[in-house]
């Protein structure tokens, strides 16, 4: 991979790279798409990380399907996708980490996933320097990911532009996810209930609410109605800076993470 990118960035070519862990759906798709849109060359790469992943987190239940993600990628024209092994990324010797502090990695997902985007930042800044990107996609549902590279790219004089991507979402307003197929027929049917918590949350913003925990209060009023859902945390916050919110402007982000039937969910939305 490494030779083919030094080729393209030596020929001075655009080129566009989305980093994923598999299990592709229309969400990571729609990043291609973009991505293609904006490069001649789009690369993509396929590989769940370990560092990211706490002990007890889903790392070996994670799904994987490498030959009907490289078909998609294929039927979407990606040039070429850069799929390392563990001992590619990480072998022996390695001995590198990048580590996030401050105020982006104080709330939201960071407390509740110790090293997670300590293990998102190393793995991302070792696929730019094997992919050597004009621009980097980074999906919005994950959106403490992108204002948490954004910085790390600032902070390390990284040559490339982050670009971040709408949600792309069900028929049924669900936040797509790798991990949805992990869901029960039953917890498939439920988990929606995640969005309409959010769009109450929005509807109260339209209706000049503007106090943070009034607006979560009827977010969480609409989640409490499914006894399966946990909520993790919920947090009305700026979405650069993931400052918390007391009160909402537009462009407030609110975020939550759930458990349901033991898998991890999040979403969030731009009010
Ligand atoms: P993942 O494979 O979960 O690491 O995701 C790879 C990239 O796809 C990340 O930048 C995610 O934010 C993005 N992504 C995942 N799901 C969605 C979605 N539903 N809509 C938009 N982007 C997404």
């Amino acid at each position: 991979m490494q030779d083919y990118a030094r080729k393209l960035r030596r020929g001075g070519k655009q080129v566009g790279f989305v980093p994923t862990m598999g299990a592709l759906h229309p969400g990571h798709l729609e990043l291609v798409r973009i991505s293609r849109k904006q490069n001649p060359f789009t690369l993509a790469s396929i590989y769940v990380n370990p560092l990211q992943f706490g002990p007890k987190e889903d790392f070996k239940q994670y799904p994987r399907q490498l030959a009907a993600d490289l078909r998609l990628l294929a039927r979407e024209k990606v040039r070429a996708v850069f799929t390392p092994s563990d001992k590619e990324m990480y072998p022996e010797g390695f001995s590198s980490r990048l580590q996030v502090t401050g105020p982006l990695v104080a709330g939201l997902c960071a407390p509740f996933r110790p090293g997670h985007f300590n293990g998102v930042a190393t793995v991302v800044v070792k696929l730019l320097g094997a992919t050597l990107p004009t621009r980097l996609y980074l999906g919005q549902k994950d959106a403490q990911q992108v204002a948490v590279l954004r910085q790390v790219v600032k902070d390390m004089n990284l040559e490339v532009q982050v670009v971040a991507c709408p949600i792309v979402r069900e028929w049924d307003g669900l936040a797509m996810s790798s991990r949805n197929a992990r869901l029960s027929p039953k917890g498939r049917r439920i988990a929606p209930i995640l969005y309409q918590g959010l769009l109450a949350g929005k509807i109260a913003v339209k209706r000049s609410e503007s106090k943070s925990s009034k607006v979560l209060g009827a977010i969480r009023r609409v989640i409490a109605g499914e006894k399966k859902v946990q909520l993790q945390y919920l947090e009305a916050v700026d979405p650069v800076t993931l400052a918390p919110a007391r009160l909402i402007r537009p462009g407030t982000m609110l975020a939550l993470a759930a458990h349901l039937e033991k898998v991890r969910l999040i979403d969030n939305i731009i009010v």
